[in-house]
């Protein structure tokens, strides 16, 4: 019988897969690229529409053609349009390395006998978290390897831990999760901590190639990440966050897989991912990919323009594991959140003694090492507004891509005027006078972009902040 998930009920869909190889191979091998057909579904995305998986693979199999450079300037004009020139800024927290799986790329596989396996006490959580916060990080997303001793309440335990901490000025307003799948009850706990966005990669789409990938543990059962994000939703988590490791399999089936994920989530639960992340393979200890789908700096690009334009309303992250001249150019089809200052080796925020990286000791190489400071400073160069807003989430305000996207002015009266606040927060408590100068050029030409009465309020918050008070927003 051939797989239709049109055709099944709602709660049958829920729980089993929704990927199709055969569909995704069939739209890739027979959509034509024609020229006209690009330029229409460009002309949908940037007149806010979603792209169905059809239209998306037309994008995709006009790729190397020299339409290739008008997907990449839809995605820019729709970031520019849409989004304005905000990006969000966050950190990772590697809480604990250990690992009962055996994923081939990653460095905390289970048969890695050289990996130096660590779990952060409290105490030493504690440390990472002031020092994050004294570097200006408000928003953070603690990592985890898949082992017994990361049980929900210990996940749940964690962030709680991580919410208290409180030093200066500094403090966590918003703490994401990348850990494996859970059972219901299991995201019900974790839910409850007070998560933001709770992320699982599905690392590839195409189930024969996970099965070669995955090796040992749990991670091997396909269908169970599959449905991981159902079960959270389930769990009353909506804020969800989707990704797929570039580099296991053929690009194009992932980001189908990508937008197929989107949909299965939209229909079901009627609202989408929050984010969608694409990281690229990276060198680890004992890598053991052999490089056949590696995804060229070229590929990459093109394939975060074409997310861009097929899921105009979600968020998408790039993050340290690319190079800084490429997250340049990434970043202008169309990311929203990008890390600064990211470092992964277990403690290693707190004692800077090892600047160097070592593979024994991390997951996977990055290759932006720049600190949060260098990275503000450039996308201040660069006319960004650096953001760590984190108001939607804490007023109650979900979907808030969504809203950006779909409400008019959203953008205008909620996002530029908390990003300019967060942006005056940081200047006040850590930007060298070089850095604060270029910030408070920044917040002067994006403040006359506001409708007068959002620009007087908005101006009247940050003669607050510099007298002392802390944490407003719209
Ligand atoms: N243990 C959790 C899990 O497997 O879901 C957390 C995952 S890991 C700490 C976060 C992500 O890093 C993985 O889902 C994978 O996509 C990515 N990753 C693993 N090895 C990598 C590598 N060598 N290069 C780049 N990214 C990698
Ligand atoms: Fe473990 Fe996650 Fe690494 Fe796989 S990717 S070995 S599950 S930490």
């Amino acid at each position: 019988m051939k797989f239709s998930p049109e055709k099944m009920s709602i709660p049958d869909q829920r729980m089993r897969s929704f990927i199709d190889p055969e569909e995704i191979w069939n739209l890739i091998n027979n959509t034509k690229p024609e020229r006209q057909r690009v330029r229409d579904v460009i002309a949908k995305s940037l007149d806010k529409q979603r792209l169905t998986l059809e239209e998306t693979a037309v994008l995709i199999n006009a790729v190397g053609t020299d339409l290739s450079d008008e997907i990449k300037q839809g995605a820019r004009e729709l970031k520019q349009r849409v989004y304005g020139n905000r990006i969000v800024l966050f950190a990772p927290l590697y809480v604990g390395n250990r690992c009962i799986n055996n994923c081939k790329y990653c460095g905390f596989r289970t048969s890695n006998a050289d990996a130096v396996r660590k779990t952060l006490n409290d105490n030493e959580i504690i440390q990472e978290v002031e020092a994050l916060e004294d570097s200006g990080q408000k928003r953070l997303i603690l990592v985890y390897g898949e082992h017994p001793d990361y049980s929900p309440e210990y996940i749940a335990h964690t962030v709680k831990l991580v919410y208290g901490v409180r030093k200066g000025h500094g403090e966590i307003r918003r703490v994401n999760i990348n850990a494996a799948p859970l059972d219901i009850e299991g995201f019900r706990i974790v839910g409850e901590s007070g998560i933001g966005t709770y992320q699982v990669f599905q690392e590839t789409y195409h189930p024969e190639a996970y099965k070669w990938y995955h090796l040992g543990g749990k991670k091997k059962d396909y269908e169970w990440r599959l449905t991981a994000l159902d079960r959270a939703q389930e769990a009353g988590i909506d804020d969800v966050g989707i990704g797929a490791l570039f580099g296991l399999y053929d690009w194009r089936f992932e980001v189908l897989g990508l937008v197929r994920h989107t949909n299965h989530l939209e229909a079901c639960y009627d609202v989408g991912p929050h984010t969608i992340s694409f990281p690229r393979i990276k060198d680890a200890l004992s890598l053991n990919i052999d490089g056949t789908y590696q995804t060229s700096n070229e590929d990459f690009k093109k394939l975060v323009a074409i997310l861009r334009l097929a899921v105009p309303y979600t968020g998408l992250i790039l993050t340290a594991r690319e190079a800084p001249d490429v997250r340049r150019e990434v970043m202008q089809y169309g990311v929203s959140q990008i890390d600064g200052g990211t470092k992964l080796e277990l403690g290693s925020y707190s004692d800077s003694k090892n600047e160097v990286q070592n593979l024994n000791r991390e997951q996977f190489k990055i290759n932006d090492p720049r600190s949060l400071a260098e990275v503000i400073d450039e996308l201040l160069t660069n006319d960004y507004i650096p953001s760590f807003c984190t108001s939607c989430y804490r007023m109650g305000r979900t979907g808030e891509h969504f809203m950006e996207f779909s409400v008019p002015g959203f953008i205008k009266r909620f996002c530029t005027p908390n990003a300019i606040l967060t942006l005056s927060e940081y200047i006040c408590d850590y930007a060298t006078d070089e850095v604060a100068l270029k910030g408070w050029k920044v917040i002067e030409k994006n403040l006359q972009k506001l409708e007068p009465g959002v620009m007087q309020n908005t101006m009247e918050k940050i003669e607050r902040i510099k007298k002392g008070e802390r944490d407003l927003y719209f």
